[in-house]
């Protein structure tokens, strides 16, 4: 019987139309660069172990990380095991993370992920991909950020700025972030995932804003088809219109980490 290939097809060109070879050494001269250029680039989240990584990172979402590490620093004092957290009254834990935003489903998912790790994986936050995801309110970014971080495992951190980032740099088109994670894993080298990762989401936080990106200062600004337009992405018009942002959905429910 005929073998099934499953691995990804990919297009002959990235999306700024170049192959996906040049796409791949660009991709490593930026990494480069950005390496140069941050060498105190770091997690900012403040944690001393695995479980508040995990909980840190849940809480980051659609927040600052002062705010969060605001919001950890007693939290982390008084409640040290995943036992402890999971016997936090919902209500309670909703109160406590209520500066971070989003603090009904931020409480639940630390509360559900808490109690999984005590009762299935005897109180240690587990370290494969698999595993992680079978969390319950552990979504793929937090599983990410724990393996990259904590367990030396190559992977790819899809965050806002991330996302962002390699829209400009044209090594995708997606908005979706798993598609996003995907298209950078055939460009980035396995051995670079977690580094790369860190290095954009640096790059976000103090050069390529969101609204103003600082082109004119940026170290990866000789291989970036935004740098012209300042971060606009003019080359968008070689993507299909099925790949643009998609519209926002009133009312879908949010899932934290
Ligand atoms: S040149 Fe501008 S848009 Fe491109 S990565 Fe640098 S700061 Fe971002």
């Amino acid at each position: 019987m005929a073998r099934t290939n499953t691995r990804k097809r990919l297009p002959a060109k990235s999306p700024v139309g170049e192959p996906h070879g040049d796409a791949r050494k660009r991709a490593l001269r930026v990494f480069r660069a950005l390496t140069r250029a941050y060498p105190e680039a770091h997690v900012p989240l403040n944690y001393r172990n695995a479980l508040e990584l995990l909980i840190a990172t849940i809480l980051s979402a659609q927040c600052t990380d002062a705010r969060v590490n605001e919001v950890t620093a007693p939290l982390f004092k008084k409640y040290r095991r995943a036992s402890d957290w999971k016997k936090i009254p919902v209500p309670k834990l909703e109160e406590m993370v209520h500066p971070t935003g989003f603090f009904r489903n931020k409480a639940r998912a630390i509360h559900e992920a808490t109690e999984d790790i005590d009762e299935r994986f005897g109180g240690s936050v587990p370290g494969t991909m698999e595993e992680l995801l079978s969390l319950r309110g552990i979504g793929r970014k937090s599983a990410s950020v724990l393996l990259a971080t904590i367990y030396d495992t190559p992977a790819i951190v899809v965050d806002t700025h991330f996302s962002r980032i390699s829209r400009r740099l044209g090594f995708t088109a997606e908005f979706d972030p798993t598609k996003i994670e995907f298209d950078l894993a055939e460009i980035v080298p396995r051995k670079h995932w977690s580094d790369f990762s860190l290095m954009l989401n640096w790059h976000g936080r103090v050069t390529c804003y969101a609204r103003k990106p600082d082109c004119d200062v940026c170290a990866a600004r000789k291989n970036c088809p935004a740098f012209e337009s300042r971060g606009e992405i003019t080359w968008k018009v070689k993507v299909p219109a099925a790949k643009r942002r998609p519209q926002k959905k009133t009312g879908a429910k949010r899932k934290a980490g």
